[in-house]
């Protein structure tokens, strides 16, 4: 039995998901393959969706038209914007969502989408055939292990944490790619039989606890906030009761039941040897890594609305058991404790992510894109990233985009580092190749002010409206919303404020009085006041900011960002410029790097690796001096 498409999507996790909806959107003919259609977007850790810079990938994933933020708003039962005391460019969402609704709202999603056929299967093998070109090989569909053959004209791989998977609690192993779900072994040796590199990483998660048996009154709670933020920048979402979390720390006897289970953990005792997210450290490292340390805080989150199960974040581990159970039973709040499963570690194969392309194309077999995990990534919010690139690339290059695209022969969608958070996580990936898992982080990109999570949707919605993927409702929405920004802010520029009328508000309000007259927003721009503070001395000022619109705080607040840091966003505007004329340089298929005189060895052995598309991604290879992109420089000149 055999199916044709135009696009086929291996893995319904999160980049799978995300991939296989940008595709099917953008007019092509698409097949998701997955294991288990009742594990749609399984979050196989956290129930959590953003926080630290991953908050702005959800976003910009929404602006382009994806899903996980429709998702996400519809099963959130905890919602926080972190870092609000710092500056807007790293105000970062986060939602602690229901782990059973999130699965079964987006298997809705997957259902509505036109275009886009489910096969509940495990993909066993990629097939390709021969090609004259600079790829040895072109993808053209995979066997699966019931036999089905599923044809397409470009394939993603979005296994996740699959191939070959090795599960480890203490000396315990069993092969699986998640827990209670088979791993996939021959589907990686189908692939680097091609020449494509693979290597393994690994992960862990921790133990989920019965919520009847924890002594609450020993934690403290921490309530979600009620501030009326979602990721979506189109529906209300927020449909389930928000629920609080709580905390508690470790102890020293929390600590020594852990350490008297070291010679037993696969992570000390040489039974692991592949590199996990360092960030994000299993409490059995944390006490390695930091001895002096008397506690570690842990978070308690509900893993929904409707369910015991509890999620103990910060307590990731692969100890035994009984050492994991027993050292839990040391915290006053945990003296009674029941839980459904202890914690685990998790072995994986992911592809070298320097073999693709910004597009996330492989440079080895044609055709072929990958994203998530594989790719070297952790999190849900990098994997969706990834998806929906790699899903609008792959219906580019399938040439089937027969819906309302009007980007006229656009062949691949890229997006560039002053551009999305997707961008920077991309261009890491393809050109500095990863030694850990990679996980995003605000320090990550340098044109933070650039790419706040207030704005996705002013980098990316235009450009995904012409390329099809963005739908009329959403442009139209954004549209809106721009001119009721632009309203805002050229009330504030022309408004002029006479001294004695508004100084003794502006003592009132701690900011000193004005001399002279001043326009609005010269106000603004002071540390102390704000829009809404102002709207309560100026009527004329909060009837702008009451025009009838359904999103009023979230325009009120993209205005004043832009007023109040209009001078910070200017320069590295300039900036960013400056660098696209590196962008702009190209470099592939230019030099014989072998015999360019002047480079260092180093930079010479990095190029012909990574081998760059433009002056600026060889700039930012590690390896690559700012004196050998002067040599590349002067040698284009001559
Ligand atoms: C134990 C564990 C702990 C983790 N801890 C963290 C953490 O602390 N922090 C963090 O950020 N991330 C963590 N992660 C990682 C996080 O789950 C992933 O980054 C994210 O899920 C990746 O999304 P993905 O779409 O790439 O893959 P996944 O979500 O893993 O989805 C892969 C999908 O592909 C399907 N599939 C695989 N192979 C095939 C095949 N051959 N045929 C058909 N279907 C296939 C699977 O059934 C699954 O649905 C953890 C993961 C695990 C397993």
């Amino acid at each position: 039995m055999h199916f044709n498409y135009d696009v086929l999507v291996i893995g319904g996790g999160h980049a799978g998901c995300e991939a296989a909806c940008a595709s099917a959107n953008m007019g092509a003919k698409t097949c998701l393959i997955t294991m288990d259609m009742n594990k749609i977007a399984q979050m196989s850790c956290n129930p959590a969706v953003g926080g630290i810079a991953k908050g702005q990938i959800v976003r910009e994933i929404d602006a382009l038209g994806g899903q996980m933020g429709l998702v996400t708003d519809a099963t959130s039962i905890q919602f926080r914007m972190l870092n609000v005391g710092k500056g807007p460019a790293v105000w970062s969402p986060r939602a602690q969502c229901d782990r059973g609704k999130f699965i079964w709202e987006w298997r809705r999603h997957l259902d509505e989408t036109e275009n886009l056929d489910i096969w509940q299967d495990q993909a066993d093998e990629l097939l390709v055939e021969s090609v004259s070109s600079e790829a040895l090989v072109r993808a053209i569909g995979v066997r699966t292990i019931w036999g089905a053959e599923i044809y397409a004209n470009c394939v993603i791989v979005t296994a996740g944490t699959f191939l070959n998977g090795l599960m480890h609690i203490g000396r315990k192993m069993i092969s699986g790619g998640r827990i209670a779900e088979p791993a996939v072994p021959h589907f990686t040796e189908s692939i680097t039989r091609h020449g494509v590199v693979s290597a393994r990483m690994k992960t862990g998660t921790p133990v989920r606890i019965d919520k009847r048996s924890v002594h609450f009154e020993d934690l403290e709670i921490q309530p979600g906030e009620n501030r009326p933020y979602q990721f979506s920048y189109m529906d209300k979402g927020g449909a389930l009761k928000q629920l609080p979390c709580w905390t508690v720390n470790t102890n020293d006897e929390v600590h020594e039941i852990l350490r008297s289970g070291l010679a037993d953990s696969p992570l000390y005792n040489g039974q692991i040897q592949s590199i996990g997210p360092r960030y994000c450290p299993s409490i059995e490292t944390k006490l390695v890594t930091f001895p002096e340390r008397d506690k570690h805080p842990l978070f308690l989150e509900p893993e929904g609305e409707d369910t015991n199960e509890m999620y103990l974040n910060g307590f990731s581990s692969s100890l035994p058991m009984d050492v994991q159970i027993e050292a839990l039973k040391k915290m006053p709040a945990f003296r009674d404790i029941k839980v459904y499963r202890p914690g685990y570690a998790i072995e994986y194969d992911f592809f070298d992510p320097t073999q693709l392309k910004h597009s996330l194309e492989s440079k080895i077999i044609e055709n072929l894109f990958m994203a998530g995990q594989v790719n070297g990534t952790t999190g849900y919010e990098e994997a969706g990233g990834q998806g929906t690139i790699a899903g609008i690339n792959a219906a580019l290059k399938a040439g089937a985009i027969g819906c309302c695209g009007t980007t006229a022969n656009a062949t691949e969608f890229v997006l560039h580092r002053d551009e999305a958070y997707i961008g920077v996580l991309i261009d890491d990936l393809v050109t500095k190749g990863v030694d850990e898992p990679y996980r995003m982080f605000t320090s990550r990109a340098e044109y933070r002010i650039l790419l706040r999570q207030d704005d996705a949707d002013a980098r990316l919605t235009e450009k995904a409206y012409e390329l099809g993927l963005a739908k009329r409702e959403r442009y139209d929405w954004w549209l809106e919303k721009k001119q009721a920004i632009e309203g805002i802010e050229t009330f504030c520029q022309e408004f002029a404020i006479k001294p004695k009328l508004i100084n003794s508000a502006l003592e009132a309000l701690g900011t000193t009085p004005l001399q002279f007259g001043c326009k609005l927003v010269d106000l603004i721009n002071r540390p102390q006041l704000n829009l809404a503070s102002l709207s309560e001395i100026i009527p004329q000022l909060k009837e702008v900011l009451n025009r009838p619109n359904n999103r009023k705080e979230e325009i009120a607040e993209a205005a004043e960002i832009r007023m109040k840091y209009k001078g910070y966003i200017e320069r590295e505007r300039i900036v960013a410029e400056k660098m696209h004329r590196l962008e702009n340089i190209k470099i592939k298929g230019h030099f014989n790097y072998e015999e360019l005189q002047g480079l260092s060895t180093e930079c010479r052995q990095k190029l012909m690796k990574i081998q760059p598309e433009t002056l600026a991604q060889a700039s930012r290879i590690p390896g690559v001096s700012p004196s050998d992109i002067n040599v590349m420089l002067v040698l284009m000149g001559r």
